[in-house]
This record gives structure tokens, sequence and C-alpha cells, in this order.
């Protein structure tokens, strides 16, 4: 079973615009670590956003764990969101003023489910661990989000995305800020931490050099038949 099925998706971005996705079929199977790559403006951000239940495609069916995003309401999509899918974004979208755990704890905020997702402990002591994990020290927990360097506030966005085990993660070319060496150390501790939880990754760069570390890699023009040189004109 897949965890992710689209069928004959169509979006656009207004209604005089030329379509930005057209795909006919698309399916992620649960436990892909999946690599999505294409250059710039081929509508890998668009297709996150359509997968995530952000935007709606005006055809076609977007099947997550069973339910069809298209179908749902706003406030029913908002919480299928909060409930089983973890964002890590460019610009990780830290909120400045809260802290570091503060960042962490944002989703369980939204979802009853990520609050109980981990049965045995308090969500605090989840954080905690996920942040230990990810090599943040609790001398920096109380610090707001802000004061961190790049390197850091990108595995604090990792932590956020995985509190409460979503089933599904979905990142937005989290490395482009990175030089190599730590792109390599961020990517091994996205990738381990994805494998350990049992959650099914959506990986989106322009960077093809990255497409080794993942399960499966795909290219979005095998995917997308909108004309993207009418996109870009
Ligand atoms: P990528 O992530 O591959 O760079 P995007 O999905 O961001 O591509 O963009 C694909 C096309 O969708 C762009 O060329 C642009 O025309 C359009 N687009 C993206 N975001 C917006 C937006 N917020 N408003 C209007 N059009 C957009
Ligand atoms: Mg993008």
């Amino acid at each position: 079973m897949p965890i992710v099925s689209l069928k004959n998706v169509k979006y656009r971005w207004g209604p005089d615009r030329p379509l930005t996705l057209d795909i006919e079929q698309f399916e992620i199977e649960s436990g892909e670590r999946l690599f999505l790559h294409g250059p710039s403006g081929s509508g890998k951000s668009t297709l996150l956003n359509v997968l995530a239940g952000v935007l709606v495609p005006e055809q076609g069916s977007v099947e997550c764990l069973g339910h069809d995003l298209a179908k749902l309401n706003n406030r029913d999509r908002d919480r299928f969101r909060a409930d089983h899918v973890g964002l890590i974004f460019q610009q990780f979208n830290l909120v400045p003023y809260l802290s570091v755990l503060e960042n962490v704890l944002l989703p369980c905020h939204f979802s009853e489910r990520r609050r109980g997702a981990d049965a045995g402990g308090s969500m605090l002591q989840e954080a905690r661990q996920l942040l230990e994990q990810l090599g943040l020290g609790s001398d920096i927990w109380k610090q707001a989000a802000t004061q961190l360097s790049v390197g850091q506030q990108q595995r604090v966005a990792v932590a956020r995305a995985m509190i409460g085990k979503p089933e599904i993660i979905i990142a937005d070319e989290p490395t482009s800020a990175l030089d190599a060496d730590r792109r390599g150390r961020f990517l091994d501790l996205l990738l381990d931490k994805c494998k350990a939880f049992g959650s099914t990754l959506v990986f989106v760069s322009h960077d093809l050099s990255l497409a080794n570390h993942f399960t499966r890699a795909l290219s979005i023009a095998d995917l997308n038949r909108a004309d993207l040189q009418e996109i870009a004109a």
C-alpha cells in the first residue's frame, strides 16, 4: 500500500496562469526515503505543498494515509497536516521569539496525536531527547532560535518536524545554505532519524549529487507533464 498516491493532479497558481503541475500518477511507498530533483521553477515546492495539503489541486486526487486531501475541507486538511506531516523548509521558519525547546514543541500544540504519540514519556522528554540525538545540548535549549548558527537552526527544524513521530516528513531544499561537509552530516542525521522513526521522507533539492543517500531518486520532469518553458515565460 502506498502512503501517498496522486492521480491526474492539475494545479495552477491562478485562473489565467498555465498549469504548474500536471501529474498523471505518483506513488510513494511507506518507509521510502525519496529524493525529488529538478531545476528551479520546475514545480518542486508546489508539489510538496500539494502533498502536505497546503494547496488544493483543481483536479485529481491526493491520497495520503487513506484520506483524499482534495476532498477534505480546510479545517480537516490543517488537522491532517498537523497530525501526520512534519515540514522542513528551506528557511527553517523557526519562530524567532520562541526558545529552541519551544520551537520543537510547537507542533504538539496543534495536534493531540503528536502530543501523545510517545505513550511512554512526555512530549518535553521527547523534545529533549530529539535535540540531544541531533547534537544540540541543553546549554542552548533556552536560547532564542535565531541566536543559533545556521547548522544548529537546521537541526532544530528537524527536531520540530519529527516530534510526535509523524508518518510523513517533507523537506524542501533544507541543505541549500550549507557547505558540502555540513550538508553530508545534516543529511545523515535526517535519514537516520527517519529510519529510526519509520517515517517516510520526501526530500527536494536541485543538487543531484545528494541522490545516492536515498532509497529512490526521481526527476520531477519524469513526473510533471506541465510545460515548464511556458511556466518560466
Ligand atoms: P521550484 O520549487 O521547483 O523552484 P516552484 O514550485 O516554487 O518551483 O515554482 C513553480 C512555478 O510556480 C514558478 O515558476 C512560479 O511561476 C509558480 N509559483 C510558485 N510559487 C508561487 C506563488 N506563491 N504564487 C504564484 N506563482 C507561484
Ligand atoms: Mg522550491
